[in-house]
């Protein structure tokens, strides 16, 4: 059994949001990886980590129950040594259960058909490279809104309290047909819309404005080209639901990634 240690108010685990981009990150020395690697000097060593990422996106909210969750490549047309990479961190199925319990037995379910996809692994392969904190990954349900994902991310926030990371990845703007379209032309710049639209949602962290936050996406003419689909937008939401106006909201790393992936990091606490 891992000891949690219970943490006065004042001494939260903080919340993480990453913007993971490429996968090719996970084996890439660039600015990104150096990125995920320095995350894991901002945060207290956690008992363990409860995962949310844009790549599972499914009917219901689903959490890995695994003792050893499988590495999850869950992307095509990369070169080998991506595929080669296992990141072997234990599940925790207690921990799987205690967030089924909190999250209430009608909405989330124990499930073994998953493990750790790409947006957590590539990540965690930096931060935590000896894979020896156990993680739990919990869906995001297709089917809510995102007054819904919010509330989620609000009730999962008393796991701050028992020493465990919330870690959500996603991008802030994530625009593939865009970024693509710009590789192939050459012209891997950022467009205005996508640094608009960073920005705001920048502002919005730092001012703690949820109901701004809330209302970029899907109603906004930014919000719908930063995010053609909501699957990389909604981690964010999780993390902002599980923190706080009294969280330090701090950004480690900023920035654009082929042209229109926001490579945002942000530090909630
Ligand atoms: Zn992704």
């Amino acid at each position: 059994m891992i000891e949690e240690q219970r943490h006065p108010s004042s001494d939260r685990m903080p919340v993480l949001f990453v913007g993971h981009g490429s996968p090719m990150n996970a084996i890439a020395d660039n600015q990104w990886s150096r990125g995920y690697t320095r995350l894991r000097d901002l945060v207290p060593r956690p008992a363990a980590i409860l995962a949310i990422s844009a790549h599972w996106y499914v009917k219901g909210s689903h959490l890995t129950v695994n003792t050893q969750p499988p590495t999850i490549h869950d992307f095509g047309g990369f070169p080998s040594a991506l595929y080669d990479i296992e990141y072997p961190a234990p599940g925790y199925p207690e921990l799987a259960g205690s967030v089924c319990e909190i999250l209430g037995k009608n909405r989330a379910k124990l499930s073994e058909d998953w493990g750790l996809d790409h947006g957590i692994w590539s990540v965690l392969h930096w931060m935590y490279p000896e894979a020896d904190i156990p993680v739990v990954q919990l869906s995001i349900d297709r089917q809510l809104d995102v007054r819904q994902h919010y509330a989620i991310g609000k009730l999962l926030s008393i796991l701050r309290d028992r020493n465990i990371l919330i870690l959500t990845s996603g991008n802030i703007v994530h625009n593939l047909h865009d970024a693509f379209g710009r590789m192939q032309t050459g012209t891997a710049i950022t467009p205005d819309w996508a640094y608009r639209f960073d920005e705001t949602v920048k502002q919005a962290l730092l001012a703690h404005d949820i109901e701004t936050l809330m209302s970029l996406y899907p109603d906004t003419a930014d919000g719908q080209r930063a995010h053609p689909t909501p699957d990389h937008w909604l981690p964010l939401i999780y993390a902002a639901g599980a923190a706080n106006e009294n969280d330090r909201v701090r950004f480690p790393t900023e920035g654009f990634d082929l042209g229109s992936l926001s490579m945002r990091n942000v530090v909630f606490g």
